[in-house]
């Protein structure tokens, strides 16, 4: 995961944060599925054709003639409120069928979203005359007080609507549900939901008009290498160490063969190493960068994810992303003529790690990174910085009152998820190198793979080990 982030990332480098975020779930009673039923069949009879409800997290980014700068664009694109049945009944069908949450709450306190008595997706929301365009990285959509209308069993009023996009509701007719991202501190967020674990995914990138283009073609990643002076990685096959290392003498890597195109070739200079790729081919047989003739503009560099706890190549990678033109892992430690001892002096000579220049959500993201391994900015001599209490509020999260939570959870377990949950935690306790330690957990919607989870990591935490969700949705 920690890799999608970073391909996500530099995706975002290069194409900017995404604008809207979707949700798209498939509709069981689309015609196409209800025509495919034999007899009294109902749709979740046939799991071999929708199994658990198909869905997809769809991330867009749209050009720079269509972002969305105002709450008027909020607007235009995205409501959340139950359209009037009199001008577009066809749209009033289908968000009331499609588009209200729950309800839950005090009308229905055993809807599946209800955490502790409350919604985890803060349904009922406020009424709000207008649309605020920011508010911690999301809009406040637009939802006006009307008098309810009767869906089901319920009364229901604005306050329950879930944002959508009519158009796409009425060319789908689904549950799409349609946010606007506010800011590049939502991005985070919406990569690490939209990654958590998927079936497949596809990625597409087009101009308008170019129809006709090949997606692998159009998008291709180079692995940059990110190493200290004398530490490439060297690869070896057993007895024969000696001449891997005389081999590698001879060899550059991407990275000082980018010191080398440096010294020797000027129009390089104003290209930091991430970026050189799209400009430069790096030729393996020769293993010097060549300039391109054409079509890099497509070409994304990816610099590898480097822990904090390797901190001088950690400092050398945070260097590497804004210092264009290096010749030498010299030049890269010099600033303002003064040379540094380390990568991480040349960082604080920049400024890189000083509070007035970074924005506080960032030392808050490291801070929330860290506390998963039982590391903080302090322990690891970092500068720390007192966060505003929004920040704090969002990276709050207490051990003892997640495992508190997890017992009780454990037991509302049902067999099936008791049995999962005993084989990884057995796999927790046990030590013994046979003892696998990747697992699988695949299941249709609902049947409560974050669940489990929610079970499993807070008593992973205790053990100190690192649980990572790869497949909850
Ligand atoms: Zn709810």
């Amino acid at each position: 995961m920690q890799q999608n982030y970073q391909d996500a990332m530099a995706m975002v480098r290069k194409f900017g944060k995404p604008d809207l975020f979707l949700t798209f779930t498939c509709n069981p009673s689309w015609s196409e599925i209800l025509n495919s039923m034999e007899g009294v069949q109902r749709p979740e009879d046939r799991p071999d054709i929708i199994r658990g409800l198909p869905h997809a997290h769809i991330l867009l980014t749209l050009d720079s003639e269509s972002k969305i700068r105002t709450k008027d664009d909020i607007d235009k694109f995205v409501s959340a409120e139950l359209p009037d049945p009199c001008t577009d009944l066809r749209l009033f069908q289908i968000v009331t069928k499609c588009m209200v949450h729950g309800p839950c709450g005090t009308i229905n306190i055993n809807s599946p979203c209800m955490r502790d008595g409350q919604c985890c997706k803060s349904f009922p929301k406020q009424f709000k005359d207008d649309t605020e365009e920011n508010v911690n990285g999301y809009p406040i959509y637009r939802r006006r007080a009307t008098e309810p209308v009767q869906v089901g069993k319920y009364s229901i009023d604005n306050r329950w609507v879930v944002p959508y996009n009519p158009w796409l509701l009425k060319k789908f007719n689904a549950h799409i549900n349609v946010e606007v991202c506010a800011s590049v501190k939502s991005v985070k967020y919406l990569y690490k939901y939209a990654y958590k674990g998927h079936d497949a995914a596809s990625v597409k990138i087009q101009k308008e008009g170019a129809l006709d283009h090949d997606e692998i073609l159009s998008f291709v990643e180079v692995r940059l290498a990110v190493h200290l002076p004398q530490q490439q990685p060297i690869v070896y096959q057993d007895g024969q160490e000696a001449q891997a290392i005389e081999r590698a003498a001879l060899r550059k890597t991407t990275l000082t063969s980018w010191f080398e195109l440096n010294k020797n070739d000027p129009s390089a200079h104003n290209i930091s190493y991430s970026d050189i790729p799209q400009y430069y081919m790096f030729d393996k047989s020769t293993t010097n960068w060549k300039k391109r003739q054409r079509g890099g503009q497509n070409v994304i560099g990816r610099l590898p994810v480097v822990s904090i706890l390797g901190t001088e190549r950690y400092y050398l990678r945070m260097l590497l992303l804004r210092k264009s033109g290096a010749i030498s892992f010299d030049d890269i430690l010099t600033v303002n003529g003064l040379r540094c001892i380390t990568f991480q002096q040349a960082c604080q000579e920049y400024g890189l790690l000083r509070e007035q220049t970074g924005p506080h959500y960032a030392l808050a993201d490291i801070e929330e990174l860290l506390t998963s391994y039982n590391l903080s900015l302090q322990k690891l001599h970092l500068p720390t910085v007192d966060l505003p209490a929004s920040v704090l509020e969002r990276a709050n999260f207490d051990v003892v009152e997640e495992q508190a939570k997890a017992n009780s959870y454990t037991m509302q377990l049902n067999s099936e998820q008791r049995n999962v949950v005993e084989i990884l935690l057995s796999a927790v306790y046990n030590n013994a190198a046979d003892t696998p330690k990747c697992y699988f957990l695949d299941g249709p919607a609902g049947t409560g793979k974050t669940f489990v989870h929610s079970v499993v990591a807070p008593k992973c935490e205790i053990f100190n080990c690192v649980y990572e969700e790869v497949f909850c949705d």
